[in-house]
């Protein structure tokens, strides 16, 4: 699948939705209402009626209710074409940083606020699955900062001897947002906002998410430590510039995570420019499904992620930002 084919083979509403279908139902249609399986049948105009069927409605045989393939999925009450909705989708999986809503809505032609009102519903369907198995083996574990600008007092710029910071001097981390990754090597990665990044608020993160005999690294200047005690740890002494080494025939390295990381903050700085703290488990969300599904084609990523929308509604209102919308 490529925008070529997607244009060629479903330009025509009733063939891109004949693709949801099949895409969302591959073992018969699923009834939204009662959960009956391929019980349901495609309702036609009855012979000589006048009032016409809106095309794709099917009939549930088992509660006779009515439904359609958007039924219950991040679809459902979008005015969107679902032509669109497959490019779109098409999009966001193959950038590898991510695509924004102003390069959609100047690709297709659609309104900057649709086109950021598609992209969210699709982060949010992108969302890990909460009963997910935990991470096993290899993990690897970083904390990094995004988002925000560091806003030097020229004053105190000026004042700093090289490595060394004045009290007054805001941090480097000052109104940015701390994301916790976990990696799983050669595996899959799950990350998430934090507040803050202490032994007290990490652990039961790193508690739900890695099995308990699974070996863990992380780099040597990490707070992490106190999270990760008594568990099998590893660190790397990139103050040393050490960025890995062998022990035993075991690579103790954290280059997976970091390279999670290098992704998602090209991501964000590159293409998103700004993501406000509301809204960053969203972009998360988004980084973490095209990581995990990073060894398959384009196009195969976008049926996974047509696989996910359904059981998820994201209304408009519950994505309001407390600020204006910004280039995001
Ligand atoms: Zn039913």
């Amino acid at each position: 699948m490529n925008l070529k084919s997607i244009i060629a083979k479903y330009s025509d509403p009733d063939k891109a939705r004949e693709f949801f279908e099949a895409q969302r139902w591959p073992d018969g249609t699923v009834c939204p209402h009662c959960g009956l399986i391929g019980e349901s049948y495609r309702l036609k105009a009855k012979e000589g009626s006048k009032s016409p069927v809106r095309p794709g409605v099917w009939k549930c045989k088992g509660c006779r209710k009515q439904f359609t393939v958007t039924k219950g999925t991040i679809f459902e009450d979008s005015h969107i074409p679902l032509t669109t909705w497959l490019m779109t989708i098409h999009l966001v999986c193959s950038s590898k940083k991510g695509i924004s809503a102003h390069q959609i809505h100047r690709m297709l032609g659609i309104t900057y606020k649709s086109a950021w009102f598609m992209v969210h519903r699709l982060r949010y369907a992108a969302t890990q699955d909460p009963l997910a198995a935990q991470l096993e083996g290899i993990i690897e574990v970083d904390e990094s900062y995004v988002g925000g600008r560091r806003r030097l007092a020229k004053r105190v710029a000026h004042a700093t001897k090289p490595g060394e910071r004045p009290k007054d001097h805001p941090s480097p981390v000052d109104n940015k947002q701390a994301v916790l990754a976990i990696v799983q090597r050669n595996g899959d990665v799950r990350s998430q906002h934090v507040q803050r990044v202490t032994a007290k608020t990490i652990r039961p993160i790193l508690d739900a998410q890695i099995d308990p005999k699974a070996t863990i690294m992380t780099d040597s200047g990490t707070v992490l430590h106190g999270a990760i005690h008594p568990r099998v740890h590893h660190q790397v002494n990139h103050r040393e510039n050490e960025f890995g080494r062998y022990e035993n025939g075991l690579c103790i390295t954290t280059n997976s995570v970091e390279g999670f990381f290098s992704l998602l903050k090209r991501g964000i700085n590159g293409t998103f420019h700004h993501v406000s703290k509301q809204h960053l488990h969203r972009y998360l969300s988004e980084f973490d499904f095209r990581y995990n599904h990073r060894k398959i084609t384009d196009g195969e990523r976008s049926c996974k992620l047509i696989g996910k929308v359904a059981g998820k509604r994201l209304m408009y209102k519950d994505l309001i930002p407390e600020r204006p919308i910004s280039q995001a």
